[in-house]
């Protein structure tokens, strides 16, 4: 990339021809964009103008006005401003030729401005007044209708620091600034899903809850006690520039996942939580990669949803279809919440959280209309037969039978857990199991299934499952471990925790 040495003025003066600059900068084998045509095009009566956003190694919007036979422009960091009340950096940059009123497309990387360019908004124009220092124009575009004006900040030798200014009213005279801080709305533990009202469920998330702040195609990130933490995720950045213009304010949770597992892996992250020094910070980018887990959107271009209902701040969230490389919005499941719950269990995550449709935002509480539900309920029980794997595993174990004893110290079946048992517990209980067998039944209560084979109540399980069922049986249970350490005699049904 050749330097750039001339002032953007330069190339109007002397009798160089208006689009040297923007020659002299761009390979035309490599890069798709035109060379433009020289004052061939005959000057129409109506001025255009167009604004690409520009996804440069620097994202920013590039403001091009019709002038002369060529395109004046300025590359605007952080986007045309809809606000009087900001004034926003404007680089002029070399003249483009009129063929670029429409261009859009993939410069190469490695060519001058390589990226993506989109046309962001387009219409016609009034210049007001036009000098080397100051240009006042009418916006007539899509998205942006109103008088700007542009003028020069730099002394003799920075001709290109300008500064773009919005004159009239702002665009949307309800919007506000964007809040600098929010503290997230938090949840209330239950030991159960809720019995009433209507609800979502989530998966719930082992990782570092996160605020994102949005704004000129940047993105900065808060944790809980509202400390910036931008740096030290860097390949969640490029979250940014997937919202281009758009402002928002986004609620999640920042995870790893280990690719072993595809389970987010809380002790990975952690290993990213404290560290400082670009080189490490990137370093670890790349081997422990992070993902921002998006579930709620609390404040969108100049307007606050803390009042709008959960129900309607997600399908705002949905509308902005984020999904990238490193952030997702998972989904959410109205009703009673069994398919999460099912997700959450086989994923052996951390549980689910119940959210209530109609709900307001309440940042910095602990809601009752948020319900974190942990799969904390977990108790050893006492294997006291099996059955047999399906199809062809039927010499094999493919559930454990288990139960626990009652007052009276009878043995009360409880359930099968089949789920959780890998190929090296089903070989060590296809050991143990035969030498325990007995032919009649060691279970005093309970409804054992057909087709069980029963064993001498010695082994003892550690078990983790939702919720006991009205009938006393084990709803979603998940095998954890065989306990070597626990007496069959002393496992009893344990009181589930209080909230
Ligand atoms: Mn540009």
């Amino acid at each position: 990339m050749p330097p750039d040495t001339s002032g953007p003025e330069s190339s109007a003066s002397g009798r160089a021809g208006p689009l040297d600059d923007y020659r002299a900068k761009r390979d035309f084998a490599a890069t798709p964009e035109p060379s433009g045509n020289d004052g061939a095009l005959a000057a129409p009566n109506v001025l255009r103008f167009v604004v690409q956003e520009h996804h440069a190694r620097a994202m920013h919007w590039d403001l091009r006005l019709e002038h002369d036979g060529v395109l004046p422009s300025w590359a605007v960091p952080k986007g045309i401003p809809l606000d009087p009340h900001v004034n926003r950096l404007a680089v002029r940059t070399e003249d483009h030729p009129l063929e670029y009123l429409d261009f859009a497309g993939d410069i190469p990387e490695g060519e001058y401005g390589g990226g993506t360019m989109r046309v962001w908004d387009h219409g016609t124009y009034e210049a007001l007044e036009w000098t080397d220092r100051k240009v006042t124009v009418v916006l007539h575009g899509e998205r942006v209708q109103g008088r700007y004006a542009l003028f020069r900040t730099g002394r003799d030798g920075r001709e290109r620091d300008w500064m773009i200014h919005r004159m009239d009213p702002p665009a949307d005279p309800t919007a506000q600034p964007m809040p600098a801080t929010v503290a997230p709305m938090l949840a209330t533990p239950a030991t159960e899903r809720p019995r009433h009202g209507a609800w979502a469920y989530e998966l719930k998330w082992d990782g570092i809850r996160a605020v994102a702040f949005v704004e000129g195609g940047r993105v900065r990130f808060q944790n809980r006690n509202e400390r910036d933490i931008t740096p030290r995720y860097p390949e969640l950045r490029e979250l940014g520039r997937a919202l281009g213009s758009t402002r928002a304010i986004l609620d999640g949770e920042i995870v790893s996942f280990n690719p072993e597992t595809g389970r987010p892996d809380f002790h990975r992250l952690q290993q990213r939580m404290h560290v400082d020094g670009d080189h490490r910070i990137r370093k670890l980018s790349q081997d422990l990669p992070a993902t921002y887990m998006i579930f709620d959107l609390v404040w969108l271009d100049g307007h606050s949803l803390v009042e709008v209902p959960y129900e309607q701040r997600r399908a705002t969230l949905a509308g902005l279809d984020l999904r990238g490389p490193s952030w997702q919005c998972p989904p959410h499941e109205v009703g009673d919440g069994s398919a999460t719950f099912d997700i959450s269990l086989r994923f052996g995550l951390e549980g689910v959280v119940a959210k209530a449709l109609d709900s307001r935002y309440e940042g910095g509480r602990r809601s009752s209309a948020w319900l974190k539900i942990k799969h904390g309920m977990r108790q050893e029980l006492v294997v006291a037969g099996w059955m047999p794997g399906e199809r062809g595993r039927t010499g094999s174990v493919g559930s454990l039978l288990v139960g626990y004893y009652d007052d009276e110290g009878t043995l009360v079946y409880s359930g099968r857990v089949g789920s959780g048992l890998t190929g090296n517990d089903i070989e060590r209980l296809d050991r143990a199991l035969p030498q325990l067998e007995r032919a009649t039944s060691p279970f005093g209560a309970g409804s054992v299934p057909r087709g069980a084979r029963f064993t001498e109540p010695r082994l003892v399980a550690e078990v983790r499952f939702t919720e006991w069922t009205p009938a006393g049986g084990l709803r979603q249970p998940v095998f954890l471990g065989l306990r070597t350490d626990v007496d069959p005699a002393t496992v009893r049904r344990e009181a589930p925790t209080a909230p």
